[in-house]
């Protein structure tokens, strides 16, 4: 089975498109949270989730658009811009957003947000913190483990109890032969890296393979409705540099 990994889509419709039509064939589409937060789509990006039948969890920032999470640990951007989306979102939404659990497991795979250890706010940031996180995937009985939250790619793997962290690139390809591995498809619609290019992963389940993609989207356009929805200006501007 093929499936296309997204995280961190944060209402960019723009990003999403991008990515759904360069995926090309998938059978499946997961996602790691924060569909919306920050950006000025968060129902475009719930219609074309729904579209193509998305699996997945919820993020801190969909918990705060909810109103099931306190924003008080946000910073004033995010805060924001999650108000306004408690505010504009539309119930069809706000209805698909609540149905999504904090946890899933797709045969050996796990689906987190955040961490393996608290799946709403610990970012998988060093090796250190991923060997915490590797040692619930093995618990669990599962042999890998999807992440997003920190909105940059990444592979954290175990090699015999030793963690080695790598950064993925456009067309990095890895064979998950044997090792538990954390993985992180990068952010579609808020990329952190330095590359502002939309980021996503595509999973081989049967090869047992990742591979990480990136994708130029239409900046312009998004950031002309940020304007238009009265959004914090640096959240437009910070999609330029892609951090
Ligand atoms: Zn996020």
């Amino acid at each position: 089975m093929r499936v296309l990994v997204l995280s961190d889509i944060h209402s960019n419709a723009s990003a999403l498109d991008a990515v759904l039509e360069k995926a090309g064939s998938f059978d499946e589409v997961w996602q790691l949270g924060d569909v919306v937060g920050y950006g000025p789509d968060p129902d475009a990006v719930v219609v074309r989730l729904r579209g193509v039948g998305a699996a997945g969890v919820r993020g801190n920032h969909d918990a705060a658009a909810l109103g099931d999470l306190a924003t008080s640990d946000f910073n004033s951007y995010a805060r924001e811009a999650v108000e306004w989306t408690a505010r504009t979102m539309d119930r069809a939404s706000r209805e698909w957003l609540a149905a999504l659990p904090e946890t899933a497991a797709r045969d050996d795979i796990g689906l987190r947000h955040a961490s393996y250890r608290d799946p709403v706010w610990e970012y998988i940031t060093s090796s250190s913190i991923a060997g915490d996180s590797l040692a619930i995937v093995e618990a669990e009985g599962l042999a890998v483990g999807l992440f997003g939250h920190t909105h940059l790619p990444a592979v954290f793997a175990d090699l015999d109890g030793r963690v080695v962290a790598t950064s993925p690139s456009d067309g990095t390809r890895v064979a998950l032969d044997g090792h538990r591995a954390l993985l992180n498809p990068g952010s579609v619609g808020q990329p952190r890296d330095g590359d502002p290019r939309a980021s996503f992963m595509l999973l081989d389940t049967e090869r047992r393979e990742a591979t990480w993609r990136r994708v130029r989207y239409d900046i312009a356009a998004v950031q002309a409705r940020f304007r238009r929805a009265g959004l914090p200006e640096r959240l437009a501007t910070r999609l330029d540099h892609g951090h």
